[in-house]
């Protein structure tokens, strides 16, 4: 029997709704042509959630959540919202989303789509076939050691305080993670620490190294954090997967995200422990700017989609089959505005999806 298959979507504000729109019809083309089920139930979160109950993250979609096998979300915040107490605005809602579902591991590709390689601010030739994956630790790390907080000295001066700490748990958590992915992708792990000059990140590439010898066909370096930085803007290409901390991977995603050049069509993944659902959505955000007027890119939500299917879903043939029609429909010229140059096809939300549609359907 077909297993079905619960996702929750929560298309939150701004554009989300409208790019949530052409991903839930990309993914029932897929479910027609792989033979899969999916059940859909929405869900409020951010500024949608607080209209209706006063509350960015409402308990009950946390509890849809947890009860599903993945998670789809758009995007959340906007104008309305921004005056709030920080304990009732939208991105509140987002932290407790991934705290609820023990999101540790955050996974952010920066892949280069040919077509839209002009897009870039580097050469075409240093970027030209870039298709880099960021495992990034998630829950712990300086973000979260204790002890942290502005305190008094003895001599009256104030003192910020953060912690740079991981448990060999942590790590090798992470590093699992950073491993199979890996393993799904070049079999080229490349680990990244600043171990000349802080123990933790000693504790992390010790533990990295000793994991290495389970995974025989994924070849692991180290890099220390600024090294790595220089790399990924000297040399882009000889990345396959990293595997980084909290703070160094909230800056390198950043950094081989704009390697691609087009916010439009990042999209990412939040896993949990082997089992739980894990959370995916594009990078960008709500762009209140061009919200309810068909200007939306939907492609970082569709390849969101894709990562649901690859990392949540277990269904790599199906998320191959999707990326390849976003990548048709960019072939085809079908361009949004965020994306648009001379001589192309520009469309709105709608009629990419629609593209998109036929080119699943080809
Ligand atoms: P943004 O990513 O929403 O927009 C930045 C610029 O990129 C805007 O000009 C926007 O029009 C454009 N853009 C973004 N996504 C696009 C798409 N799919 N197609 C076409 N153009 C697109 O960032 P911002 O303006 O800094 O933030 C707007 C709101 O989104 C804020 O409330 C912010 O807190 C929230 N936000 C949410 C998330 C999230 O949900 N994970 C992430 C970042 C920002």
């Amino acid at each position: 029997m077909t297993q079905t298959y619960r996702i929750t979507l929560l298309p939150g504000d701004g554009i989300g709704p409208e790019i949530m729109r052409v991903a839930v019809e990309a993914l029932e083309a897929i479910a027609r042509q792989f033979d899969l089920r999916f059940s859909f139930n929405e869900a409020l979160v951010g500024g949608a959630a607080i209209d209706a109950t006063g509350e960015p993250l409402p308990a009950d979609t946390l509890e849809q959540c947890c009860q599903s096998d993945a998670v789809l979300l758009a995007a959340i915040g906007g104008y309305k919202w921004d005056n709030l107490p920080r304990a009732q605005r939208p991105e509140t809602g987002l932290l407790g989303l991934r705290a609820g579902l023990g999101l540790f591991a955050n996974l952010r590709p920066a892949t280069i789509v040919p077509q839209l390689i002009d897009a870039s601010t580097l050469k075409r030739e240093v970027v030209e076939g870039v298709d880099i994956m960021v495992v990034r630790e998630l829950t712990g790390g300086i973000y979260f050691g204790q002890p942290k907080g502005i305190f008094q000295t003895e001599t009256g001066a104030q003192r910020g305080v953060n912690t740079m700490a991981y448990t060999t748990a942590e790590i090798d958590r992470i590093a699992k993670v950073g491993f199979e992915t890996a393993r799904q992708r070049g079999h080229r792990l490349c680990s990244v620490d600043k171990a000349n000059v802080l123990d933790v990140s000693q504790l992390w590439r010790d533990r990295l190294t000793q994991m290495a010898s389970q995974y025989p066909d994924v070849e692991l370096s180290h890099l220390y954090v600024d090294n790595a930085a220089m790399q990924l803007v000297r040399a882009p290409k000889q990345f396959d997967t990293l595997v980084t901390g909290n703070l160094f991977g909230d800056i390198l995603s950043d950094a081989a995200a704009m390697l691609t050049g087009s916010i439009g069509m990042l999209p990412s993944a939040s896993l949990g422990v082997a089992g739980t659902p894990g959370l995916f959505e594009p990078v960008h955000g709500s762009a209140p700017d061009i919200a309810g007027q068909d200007k939306a890119n939907p492609l970082a939500q569709v390849l969101s989609a894709a990562m649901l299917l690859r990392y949540g879903l277990n269904q790599p043939q199906a998320a191959t089959k999707l990326e390849m029609a976003v990548t048709q429909v960019l072939e085809q010229g079908y361009r949004t505005g965020d994306i648009m140059s001379a001589g192309l096809k520009s469309v709105g939300c709608r009629a990419m999806g629609e593209a998109l549609l036929a080119a699943l359907d080809a």
